[in-house]
């Protein structure tokens, strides 16, 4: 059964084309693995699902009720508000203590809901997020960048975690990353996305694909490659990408 269906969907941003004629059908249950360079319009993508962007052209087709849980990018705190991981769960719906230990068992953080957001480390402070998401008992669990800042181990274990909440619960996982040789195992399906759909295939036959190697260079190391660039330099030396988002 399909949750989302998308047509040549096109996506403007203050007169630069951040998508053009996407299309992408993700299905009940699958896990489905964006990969592609800085500013290649992957947040733009996920965020155009959830309905914080609205398209240019083309039709984005949610199954009807379809509820979403969605792990932001990046979520500011500011450090001088005192906020439990309770309270912060609460919002901004209030739910029952018992939903919020569930939630926080099933991101593998039973132990820490009284403790305060801004004092968690990064794969707490990821798995707090997951928490949230789960709250919204979601079909779709979409997860944007979700292990940035997390070593290879960490973000290795939470992939495992969020395999096991597909396998546990159903839901269907749409993620964007850039570990490619991480995700493998636990993607049905990986999109090479840049600008536009590049690549779209099974994770073990991605990393050979042309049109991957044409984006990240030789290998899956060239990938983690580009992100370290990336993230330390800003920018994209690369003509013919789009400039990175900071
Ligand atoms: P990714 O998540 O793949 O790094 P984004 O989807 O964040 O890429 O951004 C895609 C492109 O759209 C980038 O070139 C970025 O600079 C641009 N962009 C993002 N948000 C805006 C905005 N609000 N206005 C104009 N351009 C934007
Ligand atoms: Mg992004």
């Amino acid at each position: 059964m399909k949750l989302i269906e998308i047509e040549n969907l096109t996506v403007q941003l203050g007169g630069h084309t951040a998508l053009r004629d996407v299309n992408l059908t993700i299905n009940a249950g699958e896990i489905v693995t964006i990969v592609g360079p800085n500013g290649s319009g992957k947040s733009t993508l996920l965020r155009t699902i959830i309905g914080a962007l609205s398209q240019s052209k083309g039709r984005v087709h949610l199954r009807q009720g379809l509820r979403i849980g969605y792990v932001p990018q990046r979520l500011h705190i500011d450090p001088t508000l005192p906020l439990t991981v309770r309270r912060f769960l609460c919002l901004p719906r209030k739910v029952t203590n018992s939903e919020i230990e569930d939630a926080l068992a099933k991101a593998n953080v039973p132990e820490l809901a009284n403790r305060q957001m801004t004092r968690l480390s990064g794969g707490q402070f990821q798995r707090v997020l997951l928490a949230r998401a789960l709250l919204e008992r979601p079909e779709l669990l979409i997860l944007d960048e979700a292990t940035q800042g997390l070593d290879q181990a960490g973000s290795a274990d939470f992939y495992r975690e969020i395999a096991q909440t597909r396998d546990q619960g159903g839901c269907a996982v749409l993620m964007v990353s850039h570990d490619l040789h991480v995700v493998m195992s636990a993607s049905d399906r990986v999109i090479c996305l840049n600008g536009h759909v590049c690549y779209e295939g099974k994770p073990e036959h991605v990393a050979s694909a042309p049109e991957y190697r044409a984006l990240f260079g030789e290998g899956t190391k060239g990938a983690l490659a580009l992100y370290r660039h990336h993230h330390h330099a800003h920018h994209n030396e690369q003509t013919d990408k789009p400039e990175a988002a900071e």
